[in-house]
């Protein structure tokens, strides 16, 4: 298999789609995005590290931010985070508040709005916000081995000029109790955890922490990345987890900048960007993307 000549080919394969999905435009900063961008990259259990395309253009994590909010909590709290959160897929959309009244405020998974807001109430507690952020801007740091990532502001605050439906489904859960903070505060550090920049060379590698390849240096223990990495196959797109799966076949989580981190556990950490998103939210081309080179390595988990 040679990885590079797959990723050049997928890369260029990419580029002559016509159908290229559509842009966020619920955010106004991610509305100006072109469309015609497209990276891919790898990096491999032994340390090598394969890019193709736009891999060095910094884009909005967006959601992808929901996986490092989420080892961070488990790290600070364990499993307490459970007894506000669920694990299982919500069959809706990401900002949907549909289950959430018949569940008492109590969010069906850590990946949806509703369950990240929880996560980053659970990571403010006994913090700043600016003390919390810098607390998950450490850990995504270490993780990728680069200082060089930051947070734009412009997006987080067009985020919290617009983002509406997120101050609803914090509300509901304040009004049920699974709220420790003022709506104010907890999404001001979601939209700016959201708002993390990265190009996806960058994303790759800090994904690595949940190749569970023992080489690696770890930052979180084994159990907890198996976890992580059982929910974001069953969570991780929303719901359009279940067509990822079967088309895939590997944990990943995607963000509405058109970023997805995929892990092909012991193997690899992959991240792909295109901005234009399916009907899922979720970046059309990038899991065209990660679908053929499932295929092509072999590496989905289910042989
Ligand atoms: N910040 C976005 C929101 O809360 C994240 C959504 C996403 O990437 N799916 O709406």
């Amino acid at each position: 298999m040679d990885l590079e000549q797959i990723l050049h080919e997928i890369t260029q394969d990419m580029a002559t789609r016509p159908d290229r999905g559509r842009v966020a435009n619920y955010i106004p900063q991610l509305a100006c995005i072109d469309p015609d961008q497209f990276a891919i990259s790898v990096c491999l259990a032994d340390g090598t590290q394969y890019s193709c395309g736009d891999a060095d253009m910094s884009f909005s994590i967006q959601s992808v931010s929901k996986v490092f909010a989420l080892a961070l909590a488990l790290g600070r709290v364990g499993d307490h985070l459970w007894t506000r959160v669920g694990r299982e897929p919500s069959g809706q959309a990401f900002d949907s508040i549909l289950l959430l009244e018949q569940e008492k405020g109590r969010p069906r998974n850590p990946f949806i709005n509703a369950g990240a807001i929880v996560t980053t109430d659970t990571y403010l507690e006994g913090h700043s916000p600016a003390e919390a952020l810098g607390g998950l801007m450490r850990f995504v740091r270490e993780a990728a081995d680069d200082e060089d990532i930051h947070i734009d502001d412009s997006v987080a605050r067009s985020e919290i000029a617009t983002g509406h439906r997120n101050f609803a489904l914090a509300h509901y859960m304040l009004s049920h109790g699974n709220l420790r903070h003022a709506p104010d505060l907890t999404l001001g550090t979601y939209f700016h955890q959201c708002a993390i920049a990265m190009n996806t060379a960058q994303l790759a590698r800090a994904g690595r922490f949940l190749m569970n390849s023992p080489d690696l240096v770890r930052m979180l223990s084994p159990g907890r990345v198996r976890r992580i990495n059982a929910l974001m196959i069953t969570c991780g797109q929303y719901d359009g987890s279940g067509d990822f799966a079967y088309r895939v076949g590997l944990p990943g989580k995607s963000g509405v900048g058109g970023g997805i981190l995929v892990i092909a556990p012991g193997q690899a950490s992959i991240a792909v960007w295109s901005p234009g998103l399916n009907h899922y939210g979720n970046s059309h081309l990038g899991t065209l993307a990660v679908e053929t080179l499932a295929r092509d390595t072999g590496w989905s988990i289910f042989g």
